[in-house]
């Protein structure tokens, strides 16, 4: 029979307080995963983006990272540049309910504003119709307005991409901490505003 009660008294190893500030490899690896989809969305290569958008999407998803629905709505908007609307709309859907059972009720009328706008923009005037009767319900549901989607107050500026994950900044959708520190919506990391 073992002896439980005589453990053996082992020494730990501490690494990762020396490597405390490089992220797990699992986290670099999907922010590299993440490079690469915006890099296609640049190159013009949707359909691949895509793909790659929905697995971080799930992957996200699963583990309830407060990045995840926004994941969801960047494959939704892959897909329907890459001519997949039905799925595009899908992977929308998703994101925004996602946004919703994780409670970014702020963010929702500046998201769900710009999605209806580029649907408009794509010619999908049915998709939008549908999508704005979602939203409206939604708004409803939360006592929300598409009229908080512009906001007043003037916010200093963002650079373009993010250095991290290769991103396009929405500033008026990034999570601000201050006046000068905003974290990106993809990747997470700091984005510091340009002097
Ligand atoms: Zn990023």
């Amino acid at each position: 029979m073992p002896n439980f009660r005589r453990r053996p008294f082992r020494r730990r190893r501490r690494p990762f307080l020396a490597d405390r500030r490089r992220p797990p490899p699992a986290a670099r690896a999907a922010l590299r995963q993440l490079k690469q989809a915006h890099e296609l969305m640049d190159q013009n290569q949707p359909a691949e983006a895509a793909i790659i958008f929905d697995t971080l999407a799930e992957k996200g998803a699963k583990r309830l990272i407060p990045r995840a629905p926004q994941l969801y709505l960047q494959a939704g908007r892959a897909w329907i540049v890459a001519g997949e609307i039905e799925r595009g709309m899908e992977r929308l859907d998703t994101g925004l309910d996602l946004m919703v059972q994780m409670k970014q009720l702020r963010r929702l009328p500046v998201v769900s504003q710009r999605i209806l706008t580029e649907l408009k923009d794509h010619g999908l005037t049915d998709q939008a119709m549908v999508f704005e009767v979602k939203i409206n319900d939604l708004f409803a549901t939360y006592g929300l307005s598409l009229a908080a989607a512009s906001t007043g107050a003037q916010k200093p500026r963002l650079p373009a991409k993010c250095t991290y994950c290769g991103g396009n900044v929405l500033p008026d959708e990034v999570e601000w901490f201050d006046n000068q520190q905003a974290s990106c919506t993809y990747c997470g990391s700091l984005l510091e505003a340009l002097t």
